[in-house]
């Protein structure tokens, strides 16, 4: 008799092979994340040069692994395998879409990029210093140049090129669609704004000169954070200056946020805005790691998590009665205020010219206005030295107002220094998103306002685990939106949320 341990073992299949050799190129990708996750949290300045080189490495090797002959010879035979599960074949799909793309592009041409961006990133800092666009203009015109070649290499057949570079963020989406989106939007938005601008002549403030020491809005931000959910076994949150969220491995999320001594809303609220992408992420199937069953579909799904907890639950008036008592024991200073003080302070409305510091209302006109310029870059409309005069009149027009200086306007974000195009409208996507699955969420779960209202957040969250975050890339945004909704992305659920938050229902 042969002992079991000398019978022949079966051989790995083809698709075995493959997610051993997509788990190899995720770890590789991970290691970058914690580099770039200790860059902005703990390393000393002067460490840069080198991080630089260790990413730089990093992003070498994970690209040499994906575009390796080898993951097209797994590829194609696990394609012809036969046998595979539905999750399985999901897996194969979306491997063979990055290394199609990832070998679409010419090394060159990636290099090339890289250098620019590189490049452009230091001459937008520049510029944005001393609010002299004619700085960033030439490398905008290159970067501009780059994004149509890329669209061009990567698109199959797409109607605009811009097509090709939403579908990088947001798989599926269509410029067609967004644009339709946003132009339904936009007059309504206008209006929202216009009469909750209208409705008090003065601001809601917090309480004059009281201080928020770091060490009490960690506590608070603490507190809240396990009670939606996140779990601290499995994640931490540091601070950085811009905050983010991360995943190092299928048990590792970290989020970061940053402090403002005068106000512990804007940890707060950057805490819970984090939490809702890390409560995605920890939602996602663990053994799943580094697969695509087992990842994030896009960044307007992202997104909706993110803004779902922020300002659909966060932003809630019995929120702020729930947290009351522990935000006074936190910062004694509030003894005197009332929940509804802080609910109408954390929802003022105000016209702003920056995105980034702009209220739930006004944000999206910010999103709407890039939207339309870089649409209008990439297809050819509008050159990379008429950006601010462009950014100026279209500002005025969704504004009414006047733009000061570059600086406040067209240079005070990054993306484009990055060559990030296609990337801002997944913002509006993931707000209308967050508004709809949110009221999904409320016609199945019928206690959810009472939950929310009692603190409870369990029944939200066990919806949006079945419902999103254990779905992965196994359904592309409008379908995952259609099987938890009903139906594909729209307006009405956010205008409803908005109007009945600002009280014009
Ligand atoms: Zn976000």
């Amino acid at each position: 008799m042969i002992p079991l341990s000398d019978k022949m073992a079966e051989p790995p299949s083809a698709y075995d092979q493959l997610t051993k050799h997509l788990g190899e190129i995720a770890i590789v990708g991970s290691i970058g994340s914690l580099l770039h996750w200790d860059q902005e949290t703990g390393m000393p300045h002067a460490g840069g040069e080198w991080r630089a080189e260790q990413l730089a490495w990093i992003a070498n090797r994970q690209h040499a692994l994906l575009t390796h002959v080898r993951t097209r010879d797994l590829l194609e035979a696990a394609e012809t395998e036969g046998n595979l599960t539905s999750d399985a074949m999901v897996n194969v799909q979306w491997a063979r879409r990055d290394y199609d793309r990832a070998t679409r592009l010419p090394a060159a041409f990636v290099e090339e990029c890289a250098r620019t961006e590189s490049l452009a990133h230091e001459s937008w800092k520049a510029a944005r210093i001393t609010s002299d666009f004619s700085i960033f203009a030439p490398m905008l015109h290159k970067l501009v140049d780059q994004a149509r070649l890329r669209a061009d290499y990567i698109s199959e057949q797409a109607a605009s090129p811009y097509d090709a570079l939403l579908d990088l963020h947001e798989p599926g989406a269509t410029t067609a669609e967004v644009s339709a989106l946003f132009d339904t939007l936009t007059p309504q938005l206008s209006e929202l704004v216009e009469l909750a601008t209208q409705k008090g002549s003065s601001l809601p403030t917090l309480p004059d000169g009281l201080e928020y020491p770091v060490e009490a809005q960690r506590r608070f931000n603490h507190v809240i954070a396990e009670a939606i959910g996140f779990d601290f076994g499995s994640g931490r949150i540091d601070t950085s200056t811009h905050p983010f969220c991360t995943r190092l491995g299928a048990m590792d999320h970290r989020l970061t946020t940053r402090y403002d001594t005068r106000d512990f809303t804007s940890s707060l609220y950057g805490v819970l805005h984090e939490c809702g992408h890390g409560l995605y992420e920890q939602g996602l199937d663990a053994g799943s790691y580094g697969l695509p069953v087992g990842s994030a579909i896009s960044l307007g799904i992202h997104e909706s998590q993110s803004r779902l907890w922020e300002n659909h639950v966060g932003r809630r008036l019995d929120f702020w009665e729930q947290w009351f008592p522990l935000a006074v024991d936190c910062f004694p200073g509030l003894l005197g205020s009332t929940p509804h003080e802080l609910w109408q302070y954390a929802n003022r409305v105000q016209r702003s010219f920056i995105r980034v510091e702009a209220d739930e209302v006004t944000y999206d006109l910010h999103i709407i206005l890039r939207f339309r310029l870089e649409r209008a870059l990439i297809e050819g409309d509008v050159e990379a030295k008429d950006i601010p005069g462009e950014w100026n009149t279209l500002f005025q027009q969704l504004f009414g107002q006047q733009i000061p200086n570059d600086s406040m306007g067209c240079l005070q974000d990054v993306h484009w220094s990055m060559g990030g195009f296609g990337y801002f409208s997944t913002y509006t996507q993931g707000n209308l998103n967050a508004a709809q699955l949110m009221q999904a969420a409320r016609k199945a779960v019928v206690t959810l306002d009472q939950d929310l209202a009692d603190g409870n957040y369990s029944s939200l969250l066990s919806w949006l685990r079945k419902h999103v975050h254990s779905q992965g890339m196994r359904h592309v945004p409008k379908e995952l939106m259609q099987r938890a909704t009903g139906e594909p992305t729209a307006t009405t659920a956010y205008l409803r949320h908005l109007k009945q938050k600002l009280q014009f229902v």
